[in-house]
This record gives C-alpha cells, sequence and structure tokens, in this order.
C-alpha cells in the first residue's frame, strides 16, 4: 500500500550524488520501498481470491498474463508507478483528518475514488481491448487495497502520515510506513497465515455487510480508521512527532489492520464480481 516512493519524493530535488548514492545504498538493504504495502495487497488479493466464483476466476486468468495470479497483479501499480506518469496521486486521498465523511471535493490531490470508478468501468466493459482491460484489473485489484489503509485518506498536514516521524518500539519510521508495513510485519510476513487470519473473522453475514455501500462510504470507514491511528491510546491525544509507539499502540492498531484488510479482501471480491458478471 505504499505510497511514500510516489507522489512526496517525485520532485525532491536530489541535491548531491553523495545523497544519491546513501539512498541507493538505503534501498538496496532495505529491499524495495512497497515490499511491505507488497504484503498487504496479497493479503487483500489472496482472500478476495478464495470468493469468487469458477467463472470470474476464468475470465480473470484470460484477462492477465499466463501465470499471473490476482496477488501478483495486485502489486503491478506500484511497481510500475515511475512508468505510467501522472500515476502517483491516483493511489490516495487527501482528506483533512477533522473531516466527518469523504468527498471527492476534499481529496486533495489524491485521485484514487475517481480512478477506482474509472478502472472499474473499463474492466467490465468487454468491447475495450484486451490490454486496456489487463491494465483496469490490475488497477483495480491494487486500488481496492489502497483504499482501505487509513492513511492512504485521512491527513493531518503530513502528508499522509509520512512526514510524521515516530519510534516504534526502537526502530526510526513515520506514521504511513508503520500502517504500510510494520504493524503487519510485526504479527507475521507470511501471506498465508495473514490470510488465515482473515479467513477466521469471516462469516457469510460480515461480508455481505462488508460488500455494502458506495466508494465513498468506503472512504470515510477509512478516514474513520485514520483518526484512531492518530491517535495515542495510552495518552488518549493525537500523536507527535517524536513519539515512541509500543504494546499499547501495537494492540489497539492490530485488529483495524486485520479488519481493514478483511474489508478490502471481501469488497474487492464483490466489485470483481459484479464487473464481470455476465452479459
Ligand atoms: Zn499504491
Amino acid at each position: 500500500m505504499s505510497r511514500q516512493s510516489g507522489p512526496y519524493a517525485r520532485g525532491r530535488p536530489q541535491r548531491t550524488v553523495c545523497f544519491v548514492i546513501t539512498v541507493m545504498i538505503a534501498w538496496q538493504s532495505a529491499g524495495p520501498v512497497w515490499a511491505w504495502g507488497r504484503l498487504g495487497h496479497r493479503v487483500v488479493a489472496e482472500f478476495a481470491d478464495r470468493h469468487l466464483s469458477p467463472t470470474v476466476r476464468a475470465e480473470i486468468a484470460e484477462i492477465l498474463e499466463p501465470g499471473e495470479s490476482l496477488a501478483d497483479a495486485s502489486t503491478w501499480a506500484d511497481e510500475n508507478r515511475t512508468r505510467i506518469h501522472g500515476s502517483g496521486p491516483w493511489h490516495f486521498a487527501d482528506v483533512p483528518l477533522d473531516e466527518e465523511r469523504y468527498n471527492d471535493r476534499l481529496a486533495g490531490s489524491g485521485q484514487i475514488v475517481p480512478k477506482l470508478r474509472e478502472f472499474r468501468g473499463i474492466l467490465a466493459d468487454r468491447r475495450r481491448s484486451p490490454a486496456a482491460r489487463r491494465e483496469a484489473l490490475r488497477f483495480v485489484v491494487h486500488l481496492v487495497g489502497d483504499l482501505h489503509q487509513p492513511l492512504h485518506i485521512g491527513e493531518h498536514h503530513d502528508r499522509g502520515g509520512n512526514t510524521l516521524q515516530i519510534h516504534f518500539y526502537r526502530r526510526k519510521t513515520s506514521l504511513h510506513h508503520l500502517w504500510d508495513d510494520l504493524i503487519l510485519e510485526h504479527r507475521t510476513r507470511g501471506e498465508d497465515r495473514w490470510v488465515a487470519e482473515l479467513s477466521a473473522i469471516d462469516d457469510p453475514i460480515s461480508r455481505s455487510a462488508a460488500m455494502d455501500g458506495t466508494l465513498e462510504e468506503w472512504a470515510t470507514g477509512s478516514l474513520h480508521a485514520a483518526q484512531l491511528a492518530y491517535q495515542n491510546p495510552r495518552t488518549g491525544r493525537r500523536i507527535e512527532s517524536g513519539e515512541t509507539l509500543e504494546d499499547a499502540y501495537y494492540e489497539a492498531s492490530l485488529p483495524i489492520v486485520r479488519r481493514q484488510l478483511y474489508l478490502g479482501g471481501s469488497r474487492l471480491a464483490w466489485v470483481l464480481t459484479d464487473a464481470l458478471r455476465p452479459e
């Protein structure tokens, strides 16, 4: 779900060769910056895949490259972000944290909701070229995931928590990165274990409740989750730069992460089933 390599990194002058080399070394040692966002996306896609009909799954296999799973497709938009000019803002909306509800006018430069609508329309249109539908499918899978990362929706003058530096236990990081990656990673790095966790909280009533609502209402749910993400449960106050977040924060956040992944996966299954219904 990472966006930290996207709209904000771009355009920042890299002033010296030394800086570039430092960044390259850090990047190589840390792996690609979307690495743990990758875990969240893959879990959402794998959970969705379990709830598709054989017919929908067969059409998806026809649209994607041979051997490309829905989970593989889920990270394509991050991996190709620099190649697809102008796509950085498609991954988020910057809604002021204290707003009650999402709407497109509050989204700042972020375009996740309108782009999701647009790509869903292309995917559903069987007159479009196979290449256009393939790209649309990859974006739909990715953007439904991003829509459920709270800090891709709510923000507090800090680029969705990207510039809010905190410590997670002893590790220095940003609030955004914590929610993209570190809370998931702290629980387990195993995709299968995460998918099993989502299956453990799944039942038909919860899943059909999750599928209810509009994209705007789904974004509002993420905004409300972001309001909790900015709250330190130990102090009851909004998190400030330099704070250290430990057990109390982790234990409050883990159920939110789990629920957002569950909602994302359930809703992705619904969006795909709806877009690919027989003519
Ligand atoms: Zn993204």
